[in-house]
């Protein structure tokens, strides 16, 4: 409570009234924070640019107990992604990272490596256009783990059999995410390939730019199992579709 300084990813802006803004961040010491900014939408604003979506500033606000929203006090830009958002892709796979961190990231929950994934997404998709479906099922699959919705791929979810790399058998999917080794699957499952398999697993370990490398690589069967099994856990942890697209992994 109080007076906070954080750093911040601008995710939302909305007007109020005729020269305010409420802007909903991604704070780094505060988790999702909705505040009010008073007079950024005027020409001379002291706020400038930095209440843009997709900037990172370094924000202070003012926090009441009893309130929900917060004051805006100051916002300085760090880095604004405002010249790498022109092209469509990049701009539409930005757009759903945001929307996935609004979704799963709880009001004022402190989340300091939901935080951390996101500044990384954001910004290396905004240097490297072009590999939005790549990151996108990455964050998807950041943002299943950090909030408990992805399955633990180490071991099959009926008897236990480790599936990791030494696993030798074929492994399988449901549609509820559960995996399971060749002897427990039930119908319905979706077989995952080693590759597949490998690509949901390793996010733990990877950077974006490193599993989108990986993603990129892959077979186009394997790509396609990834993208629809992340989705559909996505919106199976939803209970519903989320607003924003996905960028489709067609693209590449
Ligand atoms: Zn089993």
């Amino acid at each position: 409570m109080g007076l906070v300084e954080t750093q911040a990813i601008v995710l939302q802006t909305f007007k109020l009234a005729d020269a305010d803004k409420i802007v909903l961040c991604m704070t780094e010491k505060a988790g999702l924070v909705r505040g009010v900014a008073r007079g950024a939408r005027r020409l001379k604003s002291k706020f400038g640019a930095s209440l843009e979506p997709f900037t990172l500033i370094h924000l202070t606000f003012f926090e009441k107990e009893t309130r929900e929203l917060v004051t805006i006090k100051g916002a300085e830009i760090v880095k604004s992604y405002f010249q790498a958002s022109k092209s469509p892709e990049t701009f539409e796979g930005l757009v759903y990272i945001l929307e996935l961190v609004k979704e799963f990231a709880p009001p004022h929950h402190a989340d300091e490596k939901l935080f951390k994934m996101l500044r990384a997404c954001v910004d290396f998709l905004a240097g490297a256009p072009g590999r939005a479906a790549a990151v996108n099922a990455y964050t998807e699959l950041w943002i299943l783990r950090l909030t408990g919705f992805l399955p633990d791929f180490k071991s099959c979810g009926d008897c236990g059999t480790p599936l990791g790399e030494s696993f030798r058998g074929q492994r399988y999917i449901s549609h509820e995410g559960v995996i399971w080794c060749q002897n427990c699957r039930k119908g319905g499952a979706q077989t995952l390939g080693a590759e597949a398999f490998e690509l949901l697993s390793s996010t733990r370990r990877e950077g974006p730019g490193a599993w989108s490398l990986s993603f990129e690589g892959a077979s186009e069967e394997g790509r396609r199992v990834v993208a629809e099994t992340s989705r559909r856990l996505v919106r199976r942890a939803l209970e519903r579709e989320p607003r924003a697209g996905k960028v489709s992994a067609s693209h590449i």
